[in-house]
């Protein structure tokens, strides 16, 4: 009678036995994140960057504009090695402010198209939301849409819902169109997008959604990834409001959608330098990369990652390709022309 068990076999199935049993790799320091992200986004990837490396990471959650006070109020002492947060706008003011440093890395580089990192390195996008059209299925013909620009015709009169001027969402859109157009053209948009509003803006990028889908208004914009959040919701009022809606891709045949990014950046005081940009790169890695986007309905920013069933079922679009850091750097311009506007 054979032994069923080869010595191989018997040296496979101890390999696998033993790498389970396996300790940890001994630590080898730490990593401290300030981190404007959920943390059920972002921590079992952290989990997995300690597992792999020894690392261990220390997590803190916070409002954005809150985080970036603290980092500067902290200045110096400050434990935090990187700067984790939502839109190019915010990451922008963080390198204003004088809280991160320029960091230079192959890896991020070959993995993050440069339009979707600052030139010089001070932050880098980890995934990417796209803010189009979304419109009232029943009440909207895609043919009618076009572009951004188009919104601001008088046949949109009384139909449109958009959330106010303070949310940064909307500065960096309104940023995108007067790098592309000047202010005085997108000045001239803004007063007719306002003329068109259905009611003064109130809410977030959900409530906006759902306002159409409820028949407020038949048009709105939003980010992608909180219409993705209510395909698949476990609220059924929810799901049903983002079945009445479709996405529609602005300027396909001009500058392209307006897109953003979430990103991070080493502080200027980082203590674990080396460790956060081995972070940085850990987060623009395939496995990270595609975990992280879908979790929270994004794309990924690595082109080579393919987006979730969600997103891929609204279809492909042309993504503006303008550096995103442009978006930071005609902020307080931006805000100004919304002002003018009468954008509340
Ligand atoms: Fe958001």
């Amino acid at each position: 009678m054979s032994n069923p068990l080869k010595p191989s076999t018997i040296l496979s199935a101890f390999c696998l036995l033993s790498s389970l049993l396996a300790p940890p790799v001994l630590a080898s320091g730490e990593v401290n994140i300030y981190s404007a992200r959920k943390e059920d986004l972002i921590k079992p990837l952290l989990d997995d960057f300690s597992r792999q490396t020894g690392i261990a990471v220390n997590l803190v959650t916070g409002k954005e504009e809150a985080l970036l006070q603290r980092l500067q109020s902290e200045g110096a002492n400050t434990p935090a090695d990187m700067l984790l947060t939502t839109d190019a706008g915010r990451l922008s003011a963080a390198r204003k402010a004088g809280v991160l440093q320029a960091v230079k890395s192959e890896a991020l580089t070959a993995r993050i198209p440069a339009s979707y990192r600052d030139p010089e390195g001070y932050w880098y996008g980890l995934s990417v939301r796209a803010r189009p059209i979304i419109y009232a299925r029943d009440r909207v013909r895609p043919a009618d849409l076009s572009t951004y620009e188009n919104l601001a015709d008088p046949k949109w009169k009384g139909r449109i819902c958009v959330r106010s001027s303070d949310s940064v969402y909307n500065q960096s859109l309104v940023a995108g169109l007067i790098s592309h157009q000047g202010e005085a053209r997108t000045e001239a948009w803004a007063k007719g997008l306002v003329a068109n509003f259905a009611r003064p803006p109130a809410g977030g990028d959900r409530d906006q959604i759902k306002a159409v889908a409820a028949g407020e208004c038949d048009v709105t914009l939003a980010n992608t990834y909180y219409l993705g959040g209510m395909v698949n919701s476990s609220d059924e009022a929810e799901k049903q409001a983002a079945a009445k809606v479709a996405v529609f891709w602005p300027d396909a045949q001009t500058t392209g959608v307006h897109v953003n990014v979430s990103g991070a950046g080493i502080t200027a005081h980082a203590r674990n330098r080396d460790n956060a940009v081995r972070l940085l790169e850990f987060l623009a890695g395939d496995s990270a990369q595609r975990w992280y986007a879908e979790t929270n309905n994004e794309y990924p920013v690595n082109p080579a990652i393919p987006p979730s069933a969600t997103l891929k079922a609204w279809g492909e679009f042309k993504a503006d390709t303008l550096n995103v850091a442009k978006l930071g750097e005609l902020n307080a311009t931006a805000v100004q022309v919304m002002d003018r506007a009468g954008w509340k």
